[in-house]
């Protein structure tokens, strides 16, 4: 296709695979016949998401505990009064504490993608949480022994060899999911925290070559758990302008749902620089509806207008199913939603002249 389009990462799990892993928490099952399970799980969605014709695919985080808690599922030194995000329609999910350092993870992303790629022959991409999101389990009283810069420097560390490993392993790319971006608006207004979140993201970016970080993006949006936002009330041109000033090469944005679309692109266009490509969300995962081809034709012309073609690509404005067990988006319309984010794009690029 002439207009990239790659989803963000996530679909809803199957029913079995959500009791298996309530079943392996409870110890009602063990660990082999867990993985089982999540195999069958990891191969049908794969083939599901072969079927919409999508160039770039995902294992649809299947075995992922959620996008921003797999690196610590397991940890020991952890307490679970941590920070608290509120979303929109009252509920919350809340973050684990730190209780000691030093700070390891246990698991990797690239060992989803090894798992995964036996199962397709298309380019397979790979979701990696950002080091911005995990600094928030260093609690704001300290650790004796381990002081925040220490954590910071492990923290770093891990994160670059996150994506390392990843690379390594040959995935097609990988998305670093930065969705406390916005939410960092909300919670400081100075946007001191954001300018702090987007520092220590260049601290991993620095770590790789330029041609790495071609295949390096970022993902932002305004939180999607339970078909609700955390900061969709933050302007969107507010975050913008800082939001390029990391040294990615990819960046997929939340735009489907965004109400002023035509100021969202205006900023894209003033802030983004020209060797950063830009994945507009065509798809909105918070609303049941299915998108038809023709009005995802039609954000992308309208786009057209203001980022020249071979800047933009398009995605889905989130994953369908950031934490495992979020069930409020059917596998059905996940899939029904990417088949037409990849028809619209084909049909843009009919309309384009491509
Ligand atoms: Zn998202």
């Amino acid at each position: 296709m002439k207009i990239s389009t790659e989803p963000i990462g996530s679909i809803p799990r199957p029913a079995y695979l959500i009791e298996a892993m309530s079943a392996l928490a409870k110890g009602e099952i063990n660990e082999s016949d867990f993985v089982k399970l999540s195999d069958k799980a990891i191969r049908e969605t794969i083939g599901l998401f072969e079927q919409t014709g999508s160039p770039v695919i995902t294992d649809g985080e299947q075995s992922k505990p959620s996008f921003a808690t797999y690196p610590i599922h397991g940890l020991k030194k952890l307490a679970p009064d941590g920070v608290v995000i509120p979303f929109a329609d009252g509920h919350s999910r809340q973050l684990p504490k730190l209780t000691g350092g030093p700070f390891r993870y246990q698991t990797y992303a690239s060992n989803y993608f090894e798992k995964a790629k036996p199962f397709t022959r298309l380019p397979l991409k790979q979701a990696v949480i950002s080091s911005s999101a995990i600094s928030l389990l260093y609690p704001p009283e300290g650790i004796s022994g381990y002081t925040r810069e220490q954590f910071t420097s492990d923290l770093v560390n891990e994160a670059v060899a996150d994506i390392k490993k990843c690379l390594d392993a040959g995935a097609y790319n990988v998305q670093i999911d930065f969705t406390e971006a916005r939410l960092a608006i909300k919670l400081d207004p100075s946007k001191g925290l954001l300018k702090m979140f987007i520092d220590l993201n260049n601290q991993v970016l620095d770590r790789f070559t330029e041609s790495e970080r071609k295949k390096i993006g970022i993902h932002t949006c305004p939180g999607g758990d339970h078909d609700s936002t955390h900061s969709a009330d933050i302007s969107y041109s507010e975050l913008l302008p800082l939001l390029f000033e990391l040294h990615a090469g990819n960046f997929y944005l939340e735009y489907a749902a965004e109400k002023d679309k035509t100021s969202t692109l205006k900023a894209i266009k003033d802030s983004s620089r020209p060797n950063q490509k830009i994945f507009l969300g065509v798809t909105n995962v918070l609303n049941p509806r299915i998108e038809t081809p023709q009005e995802i034709c039609d954000l992308i012309v309208e786009a057209s207008e203001y980022l020249p073609i071979a800047q933009l690509g398009t995605t889905d404005d989130c994953g369908f199913s950031p934490f495992a067990d979020d069930v409020s988006t059917a596998r059905e319309i996940a899939f029904a939603k990417i088949s037409a984010r990849i028809r619209g794009t084909e049909l843009a690029e009919k309309k384009l002249r491509l």
